[in-house]
């Protein structure tokens, strides 16, 4: 009876509670109820996360890993506590394979200068695919450059999805390192990231993936997924902004020169030289981001309590329906239809600039984005300069996808 009312519960939101828990969806904008649909970009707080900052603060915080007076241990306590959690959350065998890092940005930015670099010599490649974040692509072209390797993409397919034939082509004796999204920010699209690991991993291959977008909103064991490096944002998964995980299978971690230098992360410093920490704290270097940490423990300890499975679900059956009335939609086109969608719809629509239409939106209440998205190929790709992305999260609903429509049939009416 029990366990079954468990697996019942962890497929399902109860969206007013949950909703209950960010005080900022309660907010308005533009003096209309808001529609928060730009969580690509970033999410919005829940009161846990919130609390827990508050209280580090106000009730004795110290740096960490220095002092030996009471403040400082506890605060110590409670940031390796966090990479602890963090660690269990994304199922990494060892907390020591968490690097607390600001974002997914400078995860993929430390793999490239640590690891990739060193290993990297003039005619190899690096492989990335067509749709990632700019995040994804500029470390890769700096290392290649500074290198004189080549940077080889994966083309994506009309309807999103990657070209499974050209992946498999591309791993090439050229190839040194393979870097990919889980989930893509702008189509939405989730690439089978076991699968493409392990085609990688035969090809004697090491991977990162980017799961910026992905850890947000469904499980993410990577132990299954067997990539060597995986990257998350804290901001994009409720938590604080300025934190981030860079994940690293400890023994590519502990092959990896150090990334910054600095306090904590040596163990003996000599004019003649200075000694290295293990990992993770080598690539820690100076006061970390103690509060963001914290915050993003706590933010993943919400995501838990509700059940990343119930998470997904409840995402999919949210972009899911806002994606089918939009393909319903007269004029409205989408940039990429996956078959496997989270989070982000991007669309055009024939006569209205992407900006106008999300400015018309904005007057309704409804955040959405306008742009690029950080992903300049991809438009190149669709032969667009920019999209309107609705993205969604745990708290979206049917109804804010309908208030999505509505406001989009004004912007019909507005640019006829
Ligand atoms: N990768 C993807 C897929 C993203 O969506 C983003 C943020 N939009 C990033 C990387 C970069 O994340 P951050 O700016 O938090 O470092």
């Amino acid at each position: 009876m029990h366990g079954s009312h468990q697996v019942e519960k962890r497929l399902s939101l109860d969206i007013e509670a949950v909703r209950s828990c960010f005080p900022a969806l309660e907010g308005k904008a533009r003096g209309k109820p808001l529609v928060y649909l730009d969580n690509g970009a970033t999410t919005q707080k829940p009161l846990c996360v919130i609390e827990a900052i508050r209280r580090l603060y106000h009730e004795g915080y110290g740096n960490v890993h220095r002092g030996v007076h009471d403040l400082s241990e506890r605060t110590t306590q409670q940031f390796e506590n966090a990479r602890v959690q963090i660690a269990a959350f994304l199922n990494a065998r060892d907390a020591r394979e968490i690097v607390f890092v600001r974002g997914a940005t400078e995860a993929i930015n430390l793999v490239a200068h640590s690891y990739v670099e060193p290993r990297l010599e003039e005619g190899d490649a690096v492989l990335v695919t067509e749709m990632e974040h700019h995040s994804n692509i500029v470390p890769w072209q700096l290392v290649c450059e500074r290198k004189g390797a080549e940077l080889l993409v994966v083309p994506v397919r009309e309807n999103g999805e990657l070209d499974a034939d050209s992946f498999r082509s591309a791993l090439s004796d050229r190839v040194k390192f393979c870097s990919i999204a889980h989930v893509s920010n702008v189509l939405g699209t989730v690439n089978p990231i076991k699968h493409l690991v392990a085609l990688c991993h035969e090809a004697g291959i090491p991977v990162l993936v980017d799961g910026a977008q992905a850890a947000p909103r469904m499980r993410v064991d990577v132990q299954e997924i067997g990539a060597d490096f995986y990257a998350i944002s804290g901001h994009k998964m409720y938590g604080p902004t300025g934190i981030g995980v860079l994940y690293g299978k400890y023994e590519r971690l502990a092959e990896m020169i150090p990334y910054q230098g600095g306090g904590d992360m040596i163990t003996e410093v000599r004019w003649s030289g200075s000694k290295f920490q293990a990992p993770p704290h080598r690539f820690e270097a100076g006061t970390p981001n103690i509060a963001g940490a914290i915050g993003l423990a706590a933010a993943v300890e919400y995501l838990e309590s509700l059940g990343m499975d119930a998470v997904e679900s409840h995402e999919r059956d949210v972009v899911e329906y806002g994606a089918k009335l939009l393909r319903g939609m007269p004029r409205v086109r989408l940039i990429g239809d996956p078959l496997e969608r989270a989070g982000a719809i991007s669309f055009v629509i024939e006569g209205v600039h992407p900006h106008d239409a999300a400015a018309l939106l904005d007057a309704e209440g409804i955040a959405v984005r306008a742009g690029h998205h950080c992903a300049q190929p991809l438009m190149e790709r669709y032969g667009v300069p920019a999209t309107v992305r609705a993205s969604v999260g745990l708290y979206n609903t049917r109804s804010e996808m309908d208030a999505l429509a509505h406001g989009l049939r004004r912007v019909l009416e507005v640019f006829p």
